[in-house]
């Protein structure tokens, strides 16, 4: 890209800074938020991502769970969550309802479950326990990703037990990692205005930091496109670095977008694609130290997604299979790809599709799965 492009769109010094391997400043983010030249940014963008991934996308073979949906918080942007048991929508699946939903992909070779729940008052402990010992009894290789830090600390609360032992417990169970959601913005004004009787910033990249230090990898989310400003969002990506820069332990920043229906913020517009891009590539160059940017094709669309392989995004998530968090919130997107179609529009993008486990080991392509009737 021509420098005067760059210097039109106020981006040569942070271009020139990320040549040198300098690290972008506050100031620096805010511009990436200012900047009139969406192109002009995702061009730096995706030139950090090609440095990093070179045309790789990568994208796993996973199951989502979502084993209850009863949860005492009160999230405004939440359209999953039932108060309680016996209310219009509400749910819990016994053990075996759980199990059952793994014993049916048998035949898909699978590497990972991943699991997020409301926060249930009455399930005891063991529950969780069971459910991820029943996980490993039924498919002892594959990675259990399971429970975000807003329900550690719900567990820790309700169990009587300290943030570390929920985790200890849980590893002893067979949990491999933690999946990066409840993290939405960290800044305390949002906080307390949209989920403000969950854990908070602190406790929640404390969880992460105990559980890097207990030796599990996890990922790291930033909700966006309500009420949040552009301080607000580089501040929650310097939060993240800075966990970053002391355990290394996080594996991919996911933006996830606000979905308005059937929920308390319906009267906010969803974000449009272009903030949606912007986000991606401001988290590319603004995390210089987390390896890997998602786009989560649920939560963009999948054009979206796609576009965003030129961001600075270099993985897709994966197939999920079953979801409904984002679909209760309005998602238009498909419920489920098959690792075939996740390749197929990785290529149709321009980049190379590479299959991953959970913690990023490569997955040679093997022969399509067939459907079972
Ligand atoms: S976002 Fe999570 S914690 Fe908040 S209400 Fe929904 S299920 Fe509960």
């Amino acid at each position: 890209m021509r420098p005067e492009r760059l210097s039109r769109a106020g981006l040569a010094t942070i271009a020139n800074k990320l040549e040198a391997g300098v690290r972008l400043d506050a100031d620096d983010g805010l511009q990436l938020f200012a900047t009139p030249d969406l192109l002009a940014l995702g061009w730096i963008a995706n030139r950090e991502r090609e440095r990093r991934h070179g045309a790789h996308t990568y994208f796993n073979y996973n199951i989502r769970i979502e084993a209850t949906n009863v949860c005492v918080a009160s999230c405004l942007f939440c359209s999953f969550a039932r108060l309680k048991p016996g209310d219009e929508g509400a749910y819990t699946m016994s053990l075996e309802q759980a199990w059952d939903k793994l014993r049916a992909r048998a035949h898909q070779p699978l590497t990972e479950v991943h699991v997020v729940n409301g926060l249930h008052p009455d399930l005891p402990l063991d529950y969780y326990r069971e459910l991820l010992r029943g996980f490993k009894r039924i498919r002892p290789d594959v990675h259990l990703k399971c429970f975000t830090a807003v329900e550690i600390a719900f567990f820790a609360d309700l169990y009587r037990l300290s943030d570390e032992q929920v985790l200890r417990e849980l590893m002893d169970a067979g949990l491999d990692s933690l999946p990066g959601g409840g993290a939405e913005i960290f800044a305390p004004r949002v906080r307390r205005k949209i989920c403000h009787d969950k854990c908070d910033a602190d406790r929640y990249l404390s969880i992460h930091r105990i559980a890097h230090r207990l030796g599990m990898r996890s990922n790291v989310t930033m909700l966006y496109g309500h009420i949040e400003t552009a301080e607000e969002r580089v501040d929650h990506m310097l939060r993240a670095r800075a966990l970053q820069d002391e355990t290394g332990g996080f594996q991919a920043f996911i933006p996830l977008a606000f979905h308005p229906d059937n929920n308390q913020m319906r009267k906010l517009p969803a974000p449009s694609a272009t903030d949606t891009l912007r986000v991606h590539a401001a988290a590319r160059l603004m995390l210089d130290n987390i390896p890997h940017v998602k786009a989560f094709w649920i939560a963009t669309g999948v054009e979206v997604a796609q576009t965003a392989l030129w961001f600075g995004v270099d993985d897709l998530d994966g197939t999920v299979q079953e979801e409904r968090i984002y679909h209760m919130a309005g998602a238009t997107s498909p419920e489920s790809m098959t690792p075939d179609a996740l390749r197929r529009l990785i290529r149709i993008a321009g980049r190379e599709p590479v299959e991953r486990d959970t913690l990023y080991n490569v997955i040679p392509e093997r022969a399509p799965v067939r459907a079972r009737a």
